[in-house]
């Protein structure tokens, strides 16, 4: 028997969801400790990851998908040069 309640539809035995299931990551990123990066909060509270690389080179993109786990423009914050 299968019954509707919103958009799940509940069986006998369990849940089906039509909706993908939904994976969590917890991959991080290098961009989270890059000295390229800058974190912007948008008014509405939205977190993006800026790469300050991008403004002067084009092989980089202002807001690089996440997570990226490997980089040629990737310099440890904080390091001494
Ligand atoms: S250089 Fe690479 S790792 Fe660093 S902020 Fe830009 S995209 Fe992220």
């Amino acid at each position: 028997m299968v019954r509707e309640a919103g958009r799940i539809q509940f069986t006998d035995r369990f849940a089906v969801s039509p909706l993908p299931e939904i994976t969590v990551t917890t991959t991080k990123s290098l961009c989270q400790t890059c000295m390229h990066v800058r974190e912007i909060i948008s008014g509405k509270g939205s977190r993006f990851l800026l790469c300050q690389l991008s403004q002067t080179d084009a092989r980089f993109r202002k807001y690089p998908p996440q997570p990226i786990i490997r980089c040629e423009g990737y310099e440890k914050a904080g390091r001494d040069k």
